[in-house]
């Protein structure tokens, strides 16, 4: 009997597609498993260990029990009234769990937790907005079903995670998910599960979907085989998996999609016939999809951008680990009066993993901003402003949040993915990231394999060896990153 797992739940939210292909996909097909993926078991495991270690309270540890006799001996251990139980294992019917805690509650009922190394909800819980996060809560509420099916789940449908900055985060899994989404998280984990068992026993199907969680899965190649051979929508840039299930009972294709006229569908003022997807969103992507198809397609401006003429150009890219929760690298190319061969890097780097450092570089930073006025400063969407935010939060010594804010609303700071390609611009390329529409004009990374999961393993390493390699590797990547923002300027003011 094949069960449903933790990690299968956990699949399944990030794609349905990877949950048939683990257990029914031919092993050979499977690309090597990523570098950063192996990061991140490795640092899930290691902080595992380290807060075992520091727990300061007796346990029952059943790491050393394997498969049913884990079972078994988890069931003795709360039986016997264990206050805490390290790596349990539960099953029931088509369920299999393996929470990393076990605590007992009330009497002798207990609650499930894992531990995990990121932060334990999505957004911001300091400022109220914090929520718990989709797959941490199936995974969650498989474990106290399992302890519910046999007799031993406490009050409540409630659960934790002990997370990576130490906290312990409760979720309550009868609450609702949102104000827009009434379904409570038990409810979404029930139709996950049981989208999942259909996946398995192949009474329904997940089709691939080329989205953002393909890059670090195990599946992409044979995936994209499979996505380029159908002509999927989801090779149109930011139409998804949702919309391709919405729009693939009208269009099978790119080239379907590409000849409709989306007035033929639209309804009433400003809505189509397909639920959620407005008249001018299917515009925008039939105009994707014409273009994808055409033969010797290129870019071009849909309406008319006007960038700063101003002779020093900062292009601006910042290399951190989200994990972990630090900056390490602010790294710009500086071109003055459009002369490429005199244009220069400067990148401000952190030597080792501390505070301190973090904040002296993203001082450094600023005040090379500072010193560069006037200049334009380029940079690719949101994520510079947000993570400047958070070091402003951090370091208010440097800079305020306020102070921030007013510097990225400056007229001369230039979203180029957010300000140009996404309000002005179509693109036949399959997405819009800097490194697809840079190589599109002809632009190539000196790293045989350049991503910014790889510059976060890199640093990890760097910091673990101190390999000065690994540290001029990151500055060269970087360095190119920002080159690869001057390089998709110049393309755009040939338009
Ligand atoms: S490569 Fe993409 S579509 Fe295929 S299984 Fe992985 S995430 Fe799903």
């Amino acid at each position: 009997m094949t069960r449903v797992t933790a990690s299968m739940l956990y699949n399944h939210v990030q794609c349905p597609h990877r949950v048939y292909l683990d257990e029914h996909g031919d092993p050979c097909k499977q690309d090597p498993v990523d570098d950063f993926v192996e990061l991140l078991w490795e640092r899930g495991n290691s902080y595992e260990r380290q807060v075992i270690a520091d727990l300061g309270e007796e346990y029952l540890d059943m790491t050393q029990y394997h498969g049913d006799e884990r079972e078994t001996k988890t069931r003795e251990a709360m039986i016997a009234g264990a206050p805490l139980v390290y790596s349990a294992r539960l099953s029931h019917g088509d369920l299999l769990g393996e929470p990393d805690l076990l605590r007992k509650v009330d009497g002798q009922r207990y609650i499930a937790g894992d531990i995990k190394s990121g932060v334990g909800y999505e957004g911001s819980i300091d400022e109220g907005e914090g929520k718990p996060k989709k797959h941490y809560a199936v995974q969650l509420a498989l474990y106290t079903d399992l302890l519910h099916s046999i007799g031993m789940g406490a009050e409540g449908k409630r659960a934790f995670v002990w997370d990576g900055r130490g906290e312990v985060v409760e979720y309550d899994l009868d609450e609702a998910q949102g104000k827009r989404t009434p379904e409570t998280w038990w409810q979404l984990y029930k139709r996950i599960k049981a989208e999942a068992l259909a996946i398995v026993q192949q009474t329904t199907q997940a089709l691939p979907a080329l989205t953002s969680d393909c890059s670090l899965c195990h599946w992409k190649t044979h995936c994209r085989k499979i996505i380029e051979t159908k002509s999927d929508l989801t090779l149109i840039p930011e139409l998804g998996r949702s919309r391709r299930d919405t729009l693939s009972q009208e269009f099978g294709t790119v080239q379907d999609l590409a000849k409709c006229n989306p007035a033929d569908y639209r309804t009433k003022k400003d809505s189509t016939i397909f639920p959620r997807i407005g008249i001018k969103t299917l515009e925008k992507f039939q105009e994707r999809a014409e273009l994808r198809i055409a033969p010797d397609s290129k870019p071009y401006l849909k309406t008319a951008v006007n960038l700063p003429n101003i002779a020093r150009e900062l292009f601006f890219d910042i290399e951190s680990d989200p994990m972990a929760g630090i900056c390490y690298l602010h790294g710009f190319v500086v071109r003055e009066s459009g002369d490429n061969n005199g244009e220069t890097f400067h990148g401000f780097m952190m030597n080792e993993n501390t505070q301190e450092e973090e904040k002296r570089v993203f001082a450094e930073a600023l005040d090379f901003i500072r010193s560069s006025q006037p200049c334009v400063i380029y940079f690719y969407s949101k994520y510079e402003r947000t993570i400047w935010k958070q070091l402003a939060e951090r370091y208010s010594s440097v800079a305020s949040v306020a102070e921030i804010e007013d510097l990225y609303e400056h007229e001369n700071m230039v979203d180029l993915y957010y300000d140009v390609v996404y309000r002005h611009m179509v693109w036949p390329t399959h997405n819009h990231s800097i490194k697809t529409l840079a190589q599109y004009c002809g632009f190539s990374w000196r790293d045989d394999h350049p991503s910014g999961a790889a510059s976060i393993k890199w640093y990890q390493d760097m910091c673990r060896t101190g390999d000065i390699g690994l540290r001029d590797r990151i500055l060269k990547y970087n360095e190119d990153d920002c080159r690869a923002m001057r390089v998709l300027v110049d393309y755009i003011r040939t338009l």
